[in-house]
């Protein structure tokens, strides 16, 4: 039985030094209705601070934040984030709204080029008026098709603007170009979170289909359906389980004196696709096979985080295996796909 308590308890445990932080302090979190916003939410509730999740459901979901809505420190507010205008004020905003899966953003590109570039402006202007810690949710995407691995920060990036994936990867690159710009103009304190591939309970349940490949492979295993692999599955991703990835996040946040920083958040754990397939196979004891599909345009081949700077920066490293978290988001599915 996959245990959500458990989990939240372990983010709490791994940012106690800034338990304090947060408490009766008002929180917006765009995106707050997907799947690293829902879980940033939770662990704020948690913490007794006062949570207020925008989200316009195009990928996000109510099912992902309906244990919270009855609660007196929680308010859902449904709305676009490009559009949203209020005379409230936060002391924190974290910006997360976008879509992130290659398969959505490519059916949503407008959409996706405007929560990143437009919600993205907005926010910041939210900020400026509040006065408020401003954390943006970029991509290790932006880094492209690196041609250094591990990645560090100060790797500029192998991007194609006019492809298949652009819309995200260069609506996230504008998107850090006007965080630095208020934090260059306003001194607006502004803090860049890269994430790497991140999986686990809620990622990819939408009303769109499963689109990243740790669902995929997860769902297609346990219906005993085969494997879709693109390419010959060389090429690597690294995955960070969700509690790690949202531990990092929140210290971010919450640490003193580091505005203005760009940090990786992921796992450096490299894995090729076709041995994730592998693992998954082991874990579900599926029958499935595997089969080959065409590669996908421009398909990084191999991405691992730098973690260095995250490590001295915010005492970040994560703390749950490749194979532990697979159990967890397994054991997460098994239950979920009974109720379908
Ligand atoms: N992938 C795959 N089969 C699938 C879905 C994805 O082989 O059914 C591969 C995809 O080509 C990529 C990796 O898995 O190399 C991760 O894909 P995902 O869409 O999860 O995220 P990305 O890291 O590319 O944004």
């Amino acid at each position: 039985m996959y245990n959500f308590s458990e989990d939240i308890r372990n983010v709490i445990k791994e940012i106690s030094e800034f338990k304090d932080k947060v408490e009766g302090k008002r929180v917006l979190i765009t995106g707050g209705a997907g799947f690293i916003g829902s879980w940033i939410c939770d662990v704020l509730h948690e913490l007794k601070a006062d949570v207020f999740c925008l989200d316009n459901l195009l990928t996000g979901s109510k099912e992902n934040i309906k244990h919270l809505l009855n609660k007196k420190r929680f308010k859902f507010i449904k709305a676009d984030v490009c559009k949203y205008s209020t005379s409230q004020k936060f002391d924190f905003i974290i910006h997360a709204a976008s879509i992130a899966s290659p398969l959505i953003y490519q059916r949503h590109p407008i959409e996706t080029l405007d929560a990143n570039l437009i919600g993205t402006r907005n926010m910041l202007e939210l900020a400026r008026k509040s006065d408020a810690t401003f954390l943006f949710t970029s991509t290790s995407e932006v880094y492209g098709n690196a041609e250094v691995i591990p990645t560090p920060e100060n790797y500029y990036g192998y991007v194609n603007s006019f492809g298949p994936r652009c819309m995200y990867d260069e609506g996230k690159r504008a998107a850090e170009a006007y965080c630095y710009s208020y934090f260059q103009t306003y001194k607006l304190p502004i803090r860049i979170a890269r994430i790497f591939n991140t999986y686990g309970p809620r990622l990819d349940v939408s009303n769109t289909g499963y689109g990243r490949v740790v669902v995929k492979f997860i769902t297609q295993a346990l219906k005993n359906e085969p494997l879709t692999i693109y390419g010959d599955g060389t090429q690597t991703r690294s995955f960070c389980y969700i509690t790690d990835t949202v531990s990092g996040l929140l210290k971010l946040l919450l640490k003193k004196n580091i505005d203005g920083n760009v940090v990786n958040i992921g796992n450096d754990e490299e894995v090729k696709i076709i041995d994730l397939a592998h693992i998954i196979l082991k874990i579900t004891n599926s029958k499935s096979q595997i089969v080959f599909q065409p590669a996908l345009k421009d398909d990084p081949l191999r991405r691992r985080p730098d973690l260095t700077k995250a490590k001295k920066l915010i005492g970040y490293s994560p703390k749950i295996s490749l194979e532990d978290g697979l159990r967890k988001t397994i054991e997460w599915w098994k239950e979920k796909l009974k109720l379908l």
